[in-house]
């Protein structure tokens, strides 16, 4: 499984990569908005983990340009890893596309479980996490 956290926060980014390592999950990382997209336009990911403030465009903006991308890369998964907890929080990140939020600080048990949730939603396939 191809995944990719955009995340302006190195601290941030260094606590996802060491939970995806335990299960065995190689992350990409992309400090912004528009290098996460580059990289998503670039070659396809099954899953990208996104920050919502962020220098340049925000994670919400990037959202709405990958699901303007051409297909299938436009239909990639999309989780939202925020410490922001607005009542309209969850409508928002729906209304632009993503398809899960996760609350920082994450629980590695409920990264797992949205991983597998977004990807079974996506593909059908069975996940191989362990
Ligand atoms: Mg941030």
């Amino acid at each position: 499984m191809r995944v990719i956290l955009v995340e302006d926060d190195a601290l941030n980014r260094r606590v996802v990569r060491d939970m995806l390592q335990v299960i065995d999950i190689d992350m990409v990382e992309a400090e912004n908005g528009e290098a996460g997209l580059d990289l998503i336009a670039a070659s396809p990911f099954d899953l990208v983990l996104m920050d919502l403030r962020m220098p340049g465009i925000d994670g919400l903006t990037a959202i709405r340009r990958l699901r303007a991308m051409p297909s299938p890369i436009c239909d990639t998964p999309v989780v939202v890893i925020t410490a922001d907890t607005a009542p309209d929080l969850k409508a928002q990140c729906s209304a632009a596309g993503a398809d899960d939020v996760l609350l920082k600080p994450v629980a590695l048990n409920a990264l797992i479980d949205v991983i597998a949730r977004v990807a079974a939603a996506g593909s059908g396939d069975e996940m191989m996490l362990d």
